[in-house]
């Protein structure tokens, strides 16, 4: 279901926010790069669904979108073949990077409207419906969600990439504990499964997964961005714990 990858992607965004970012661009985020990059990396979460013509994705703007997704499907071998791989996921990540390096802002702001309407439609599904006044409010909200990454967060190009990388991972990594499984070393065809959740979309999935998964998220999140180095204490403390006991 597009709303859990969406917000399993936020949640690992946001647990990573305090630790990734000193190591692969060299400071930590400011509190409103936290809160766009939990929106963005929710985003990026259902990019390997763009191959499923009757998946989140292909809803958000009708038979526009959907003759997208049977397009991507059609190009990438069928519903979780190329998409759904660790593949997909390192060439999603270097294609961000290539593409801020080359266009920069353009593309930055480009690609986070992109994500952004992606988030808004599956995190707040009732925008999803075909009434044109519920698309309108998904465009409007990630216009002002770009609006504010283009004037107040000049760096956000320098971690988008990362952000990419851990949407599409989480959504991957995911489908791996449904039925069917993901194609992780596409293209060596084997599915790679452990499942734990049984039908998307069944009980377990959006009564305890998805709530606890969105608490989890608002927590991290905000600890992350008012309080890192509570978090980064913690992991040392457990680190030490752990090499001592
Ligand atoms: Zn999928």
């Amino acid at each position: 279901m597009g709303h859990s990858h969406a917000v399993s992607g936020a949640l690992v965004f946001s647990a990573a926010a305090p630790f990734l970012p000193p190591l692969v661009i060299g400071r930590p985020l400011q509190p409103g790069e936290v809160l766009v990059g939990v929106l963005l990396t929710a985003g990026a979460a259902l990019l390997p669904d763009l191959d499923h013509h009757d998946g989140t994705v292909a809803h958000l703007f009708g038979p526009i979108t959907r003759l997208l997704c049977r397009t991507v499907a059609r190009l990438s071998g069928g519903h979780r073949h190329a998409t759904h791989s660790l593949l997909f996921v390192a060439l999603a990540g270097a294609g961000t990077r290539a593409g801020v390096a080359r266009w920069e802002r353009g593309l930055t702001d480009g690609l986070a409207f992109a994500l952004l309407l992606l988030a808004v439609h599956a995190l707040l599904p009732h925008t999803a419906g075909p009434r044109a006044p519920f698309r309108a409010t998904t465009v409007g909200l990630a216009a002002i969600g770009t609006a504010c990454v283009d004037s107040w967060l000049p760096g956000t190009g320098a971690w988008l990439p990362w952000a990419v990388v851990l949407g599409t991972l989480t959504h991957v990594l995911g489908d791996c504990l449904t039925r069917q499984g993901a194609p992780l070393l596409w293209p060596y065809g084997r599915r790679f499964e452990i499942v734990l959740i049984n039908r998307t979309g069944n009980r377990f999935e959006t009564r305890f997964l998805v709530p606890v998964m969105t608490v989890g998220t608002l927590v991290l999140a905000w600890l992350a961005a008012f309080a890192p180095t509570a978090l980064t204490g913690m992991a040392a403390l457990t680190g030490m714990a752990g090499l001592t006991g």
